[in-house]
């Protein structure tokens, strides 16, 4: 019998963009099962809460039937491990994602032999894509419909209002 194969899909997300999305359904056409993992990451002071990041993530992703939404903030291979997950997905967007991913892949295989990091390389056009820029776009009264699902663009909204 054929093991299935899920793979952990761990961030921020504050909040999702599209760019989080293609990476997502890309996933999910490779895996048998793909967990987005919100971290808690309150050594960002995240702008959005646990919670919503969560709801946020899980409305967002309701389309693909094999992705679900979870929150952790637990050591990230102990979070992997407690899903099942043999994979921990990451994207790479520029070269300067590559350094911190690479010691970031470098140090889960340390703490858990069993873990694989794969990588997936951003969409083109999501590239310049960021959470951080979002925000600053929207703070600023900018347009940001381009680059988030409208769930999100109203919540940013909501949040500045
Ligand atoms: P973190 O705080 O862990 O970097 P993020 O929410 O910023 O969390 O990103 C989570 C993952 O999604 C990272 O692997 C990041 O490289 C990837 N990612 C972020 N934006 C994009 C994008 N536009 N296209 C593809 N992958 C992305």
């Amino acid at each position: 019998m054929q093991m299935k194969i899920l793979a952990l899909y761990p961030g921020t997300f504050d909040p999702i963009t599209n760019g989080h999305f293609d990476l997502a359904q890309r996933a999910s056409r490779m895996f048998d099962q793909v967990i987005v993992a919100v971290a808690k990451s309150p050594g960002k002071s995240p702008f959005f809460s646990l919670a919503a990041r969560i709801d946020l993530a899980s409305r967002v992703l309701q389309e693909l039937p094999n992705v679900r939404v979870v929150g952790f903030d637990n050591l990230l291979v102990d979070c992997a491990r407690q899903h099942q997950a043999r994979v921990i997905l990451r994207g790479l967007r520029a070269v300067s994602d590559f350094e911190y991913e690479v010691q970031l892949a470098g140090m889960n295989k340390r703490l858990d032999p069993q873990v694989e990091t794969v990588f997936l390389a951003a969409a083109q056009e999501y590239t310049f894509v960021a959470s951080s820029l979002v925000r600053e776009i929207a703070k600023l009264g900018g347009d940001v419909s381009e680059f988030v699902h409208p769930l999100v663009a109203a919540a940013i909204k909501e949040r500045y209002a």
